[in-house]
């Protein structure tokens, strides 16, 4: 069934590109703030294998350290500001609750960056992956107020630029079983994912110029999940018409 899964994504970058739409895909990992071994271990995955990756990580969290050995195909965004769960009864769990003020959730995230922009300097891409992918529309229109140029959570985006300046460009395959014991969700669930996202790309569903993203975090990967990752950067490394993009060009604001 696993090799299977793997011939219906193959079969599906050749569709896509015979039909006219090269398949872009992105990677995004959340998370990151201090060093341990499954940051380096990340660290040695993307470095081996050059996909370039954009490194979220958490501001108010953030160890220098954590930073030293950064590979050249990494660029660090903000998740969030300090990842606390501010949602009230009811609520689902997001750090922007509604009833935090947008000039309050705006300050707190100019703080953010500017503090993660200290460490990390020019490898800062001042995009922001809210934790647990949640972010109200009234705080995203105004996320240039803070030095924001992007914006990424996760499912098909409903509009490239929801804001004059900023460009949303979401992640579609988690790769973690979050129910159930947050280890890897298995090659079949992940493949299928990215399959279901590239025909809707290609039939119209979705926007066709969104690349589909890979959403992993480091720290929960069992050996399932680093072992899947490896092939799939194989596996697309030689499929022809497929690519990983740099972060730095996913979200090169409109013109
Ligand atoms: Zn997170």
């Amino acid at each position: 069934m696993v090799a299977r899964a793997w011939r219906l994504f193959s079969d599906e970058i050749d569709r896509s590109r015979d039909s006219g739409c090269d398949v872009k895909f992105w990677w995004r990992d959340d998370d990151a703030c201090r060093p341990d071994p499954a940051l380096a271990r990340l660290y040695a995955l993307a470095g081996e294998t050059g996909v370039p990756l954009a490194l979220a990580c958490i501001p108010a969290a953030a160890e220098p350290a954590a930073f030293d050995a950064l590979p050249p195909s990494i660029v660090v965004i903000p998740h969030g500001v300090d990842h606390r769960n501010r949602a009230s009864a009811g609520e689902k769990k997001t750090e922007f609750p509604e009833r935090e003020s947008v000039e309050a959730a705006l300050g707190r995230l100019a703080a953010g960056r500017v503090r993660l922009e200290g460490i990390v300097g020019r490898r800062l891409l001042a995009v922001l992956a809210p934790p647990w992918n949640r972010i109200g529309p009234a705080l995203v229109a105004r996320l240039s107020e803070a030095g924001f140029c992007g914006v990424s959570t996760f499912g098909a985006r409903k509009v490239e630029s929801p804001a004059p300046g900023l460009r949303q460009v979401n992640t579609h395959v988690d790769i973690i079983q979050w129910k159930g014991g947050r280890g890897f969700v298995g090659a079949e669930t992940a493949l299928a994912m990215a399959t279901r996202h590239l025909v809707a790309k290609r039939t119209g569903a979705a926007d066709p110029l969104e690349p589909t993203g890979w959403l992993t975090h480091h720290a929960v990967h069992d050996e399932g999940a680093w072992s899947f990752l490896a092939r799939l950067f194989e596996v697309t490394h030689c499929a022809s018409g497929a690519s990983w993009q740099r972060p730095l060009d996913v979200f090169r604001t409109p013109g």
